[in-house]
């Protein structure tokens, strides 16, 4: 495995000629050379190198095109030392530089040993011993503010315990890939053991620190593909700033546990920073929903939908979030945690009664726009979903034969009695159903004749692997006409989701599909947008 987070504990970058003379020292490269034994800035770099080595250096210089890593040995005041060594080539310049790090702390026999010393295997990122060189040495070259971040999973025993350990596993590497996508190139995250993991933010004080782990926050909350369900996690973060928390390592490290343990008991799934008097500061992503929805930070979006004329004939509306501290959240991200916050019933709720207000709207100008509102599965179940929607329509008096409600299979997964019956009751009061996602869950197809379904969606996904026409690609559209002449058969209408291209238009339009959404043809905007795309209403004869 590489080591790239080595890149942030260099001890020393030289810039070098072709001949090896030394042009440029880094400064703490010159404290390096010099202190602590005494010794000179080296002159030219092959001079300092272990004879035995030299000619390892030079093929591997021939043989790689603008750089490559090896482990070297070389004198330094007087001691030889091993060192790892990146070199980048600088052609214009016909210069070098060279990137050193000491490991002669670390150089074993064997290079895999190494660099298991400072790794942890499961994931690769550093280790404890690796987080502790590097925090003492940003101490030793006065970087200051720097934060230390200790987090701790919620919820990670429930999911070794449930799925057993490989599952747990696999959850800590996902996670590992989540969160390094989020840190800076100057930051570290390292895994100290079991679910603990620390994020190092060079150059952040505690507030800097702390914003950023609102987005590590919601990264943890994505469900996590475990089988047979979903699993869902949090993240409980406790965070220490140097030197005002902590002057050094341990005492840090000491301070955001403490933090953490404070998150912990507050309710999991927030930051908290250490404070010496008074812990209170945190921030939690359900109070942000819950204040989200009261101070209007929630939101539609309508993304238009056509027959194969090319005829606006509806949307689907698309709930959105922008948050002051989180900026603009997808629902893809927020509506997991809603759910797993409790909040999805009353949520949902809100973006139905929005939507029907907005339909009435558009029924002013097109009488026969049809609205497509999603609802979740959570939603669903909850206790009277009928009754609110019903409440819904009577408060703003759409015409509900223009409302069309889009569930997905794992919705008609639940309670069957009680799905059927509230189906069957909103259906008779003309609210119509679609089949979100089509094909991407549950196999058994005797639902689709047996409950009150009027359309189903075909998910973007296979849309999108019919693939492009190209001279030596004949895009595959079976599966999709398949889907097509299946819901044909039993009397439902077919929309196309996620349809971007004139060839996936055509396709779909040659296989009989009858509606059609997709960037394409729009994608979603403010009401007041659509309502431009909207055929201007017809001047009455009379
Ligand atoms: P969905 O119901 O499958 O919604 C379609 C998603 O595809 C939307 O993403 C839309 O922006 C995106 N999309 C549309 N056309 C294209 C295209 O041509 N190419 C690509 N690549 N994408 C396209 P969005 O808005 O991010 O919503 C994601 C999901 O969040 C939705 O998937 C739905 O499951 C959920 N969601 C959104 N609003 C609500 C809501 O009000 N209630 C509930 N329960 N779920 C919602
Ligand atoms: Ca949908
Ligand atoms: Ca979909």
């Amino acid at each position: 495995m590489s080591t790239p987070t080595l890149d942030r504990v260099l001890d020393a970058v030289l810039r070098v000629e072709s001949n090896f003379d030394v042009r440029f020292i880094s400064e703490p490269g010159q404290r390096w050379f010099t202190k602590p034994l005494g010794g000179a800035l080296p002159q030219n770099f092959l001079a300092i190198l272990h004879p035995d080595d030299v000619p390892a250096f030079r093929q591997a210089l021939v043989a790689a095109h603008d750089g490559f890593s090896c482990d070297l040995r070389l004198l330094r005041g007087g001691t030889e030392c091993w060192i790892n060594l990146r070199s980048y080539s600088l052609p214009a310049a016909q210069q070098y530089v060279l990137c050193i790090v000491d490991i002669s702390m670390w150089k074993t026999e064997d290079s895999a040993l190494r660099h298991a010393a400072l790794h942890d295997e499961l994931t690769g990122l550093p280790n404890r011993a690796f987080l502790k060189k590097t925090v003492e040495q940003y101490i030793a070259e006065g970087k200051a503010p720097f934060s230390v971040a200790l987090l701790d999973l919620d919820g990670f025993k429930k999911v070794n315990d449930t799925y057993g350990h490989a599952m747990g596993d696999a959850v800590l590497v996902e996670t590992t890939k989540r969160l390094s996508k989020l840190i800076g190139p100057g930051d570290l995250m390292a895994r100290l053991g079991g679910d603990e993991f620390v994020l190092l933010y060079d150059g952040k004080n505690a507030q800097g620190a702390q914003q950023a782990l609102k987005n590590v926050l919601l990264a943890v909350a994505r469900p996590y593909e475990t089988a047979p369900h979903n699993a869902y996690l949090g993240v409980s973060i406790g965070v220490a700033e140097y030197p005002l928390h902590g002057d050094d390592y341990s005492l840090l490290l000491k301070n955001a546990d403490t933090a953490m343990y404070y998150s912990k008991n507050a309710g999991k799934n927030r930051v908290t920073v250490f404070a010496l008097t008074d812990v209170n500061v945190d921030f939690s992503i359900k109070a942000a929903i819950h204040n989200g929805i009261q101070e209007g930070e929630f939101f539609m979006e309508y993304q238009p939908q056509y027959d194969m004329q090319r005829t606006i004939i509806g949307a689907e509306a698309l709930m959105r979030w922008t948050n002051r501290d989180l900026g603009r959240v997808g629902p893809d991200q927020f509506i997991p945690i809603v759910e797993d916050a409790g909040l999805m019933p009353f949520l949902g709720k809100w973006a139905l009664r929005y939507s029907c207000h907005q339909l009435k709207k558009f029924h002013a100008l097109a009488p026969d726009f049809v609205l497509s509102v999603n609802v979740s599965p959570v939603q669903f179940g909850s206790d009277h979903f009928d009754d609110q929607v019903l409440e819904v329509i009577a408060e703003t008096g759409v015409d509900p034969s223009r409302l069309i409600l889009e569930i997905t299979e794992s919705t008609l997964m639940g309670s069957q009695e009680k799905t059927e019956r509230a189906l069957a009751r909103l259906r008779e009061q003309g609210i119509r159903f679609s089949i979100d996602d089509f094909g991407t869950g549950f196999s058994s197809l005797s639902y689709l004749t047996r409950l009150p379904v009027s359309s189903i969606k075909i998910d973007k996904a296979f849309v999108a692997a019919m693939g492009e026409e190209t001279p030596d690609h004949t895009p595959d559209k079976k599966l999709v006409k398949a889907m097509i002449n299946l819901a044909h058969s039993i009397d439902l209408k077919v929309v196309a989701e996620g349809v971007e291209t004139e060839s996936q238009f055509a396709f779909l339009q040659a296989a009989g599909c009858n509606l059609i959404q997709g960037y394409l043809l729009g994608r979603p905007m403010s009401a007041a947008d659509l309502t431009h795309r909207l055929p201007a209403p017809k001047e009455d004869a009379a």
